[in-house]
């Protein structure tokens, strides 16, 4: 790569990566980004949108911000407890005629309801997007995430399943809304002296393309360590009533990333881990909307979201990943088992 002394700008490696992410999530064009904060940011203004856009509160505060950035309003949606995700029927309340998207987030890998969110765009003449930061090589019903609504932003941050240190991209099967990415990850260049408009700089560079393809190799590795993990923590917390783990269908795949749990008396847990130096994330807490600038504003919180703060009062993320072996996998239970017993 530095012999090639091709370091950014679209180089091959990131050509290649681009072509076997839309290969692999059978989509018609993939778009690497530098982050998916910033994908996320061009999602948007390639969409044309305006306004509002709905969107959990139950996710990463990137999600939100990322649409303040560009001057959107997050509206802040109710999710379904079940599936952690935004509650397609909260949709109506928060439709004004300023609206203009939905903003779903696949949270944990497990996939929007889709179908919903879709007819009901569909209906009211919205566009819909996706925030699949987790959600990289998960389907809804047999299908890759990657090719639903308008667009789909992957992040490929450290901390993520696939890492290009940092990274992200953006897929979608539209050609059009496809360009329009390009051309604003690329300081709004159609050409090379003719800019459509306003852009950015998203580009990724080689060193983190390379990075994706070295871990693309190896995503079968991660996905054993993680799944063998959660088999783990499923078996040893299985007589636990105090946690539920998440579940997974097996009928879809799931990169098993995120080994998530609702606690009772999740703070106690999370400080008794805390203090035997055992890393446990509260996950997302608090809930965006009681973040600045959005706590406590009527521009962005519409009603009351009584899962999504029940949810982050209880939710805790436990280690996992090929750095953690099953023997520390079995301690970190035992932990939480001593700490809920005594
Ligand atoms: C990680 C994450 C982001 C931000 O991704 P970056 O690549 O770090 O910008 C956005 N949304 C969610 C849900 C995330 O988990």
């Amino acid at each position: 790569m530095l012999g090639r002394a091709y370091l950014s700008n679209g180089g091959p490696l990131c050509q290649e990566f681009e072509g076997r992410l839309a290969e692999s999530l059978g989509v018609a064009h993939c778009i690497a980004v530098c982050n998916a904060t910033v994908g996320l940011e061009i999602a948007a203004m390639a969409l044309g949108l305006t306004g509002e856009v709905i969107l959990p509160s139950f996710t990463f505060v990137a999600t939100a911000h990322a649409m303040s950035w560009v001057g959107l309003t997050p509206v802040f949606c109710d999710i379904d407890p079940k599936t952690h995700n935004l509650d397609p029927a909260g949709l109506e309340a928060l439709v004004t005629e300023r609206t203009s998207a939905i903003l779903g987030v696949h949270c944990w890998g497990r996939p929007c309801d889709v179908e919903s969110i879709g007819d009901f765009a569909k209906a009211r003449n919205l566009r819909v997007f996706y925030d699949a930061s987790h959600a990289i090589f998960c389907t809804r019903k047999g299908r890759p995430i990657g090719g639903f609504g308008d667009l789909e932003v992957f992040s490929f941050h450290a901390t993520k399943f696939l890492n290009t240190f940092e990274g992200g991209a953006i897929t979608t099967n539209d050609p059009e809304v496809a360009e329009r990415v390009r051309c604003l990850r690329n300081f709004g260049l159609k050409a090379p002296e003719m800019t459509i408009g306003v852009g950015t700089n998203g580009k990724m560079s080689e060193v983190s393309a390379a990075m994706g393809l070295t871990n693309l190799e190896a995503c079968d590795t991660f996905f054993a360590a993680n799944r063998r993990n959660y088999d783990i923590y499923r078996e040893e917390l299985s007589g636990c009533e105090d946690v539920r783990l998440i579940d997974y269908r097996e009928s879809e795949r799931n990169n098993r990333q995120y080994v998530v749990a609702e606690v009772r008396d999740r703070d106690r847990v999370w400080n008794g881990l805390k203090d035997r130096g055992i890393g446990a994330r509260r996950y997302f807490f608090p809930g965006v909307h009681q973040l600045e600038p959005y706590a406590n504003s009527s521009h962005h919180i519409r009603g009351p979201l009584p899962e999504t703060e029940a949810l982050c009062s209880r939710v805790l993320a436990l280690p996992t990943g090929t750095r953690i072996s099953p023997e520390q996998v079995r301690e970190v239970c035992q932990a939480i088992r001593e700490i809920l017993a005594n």
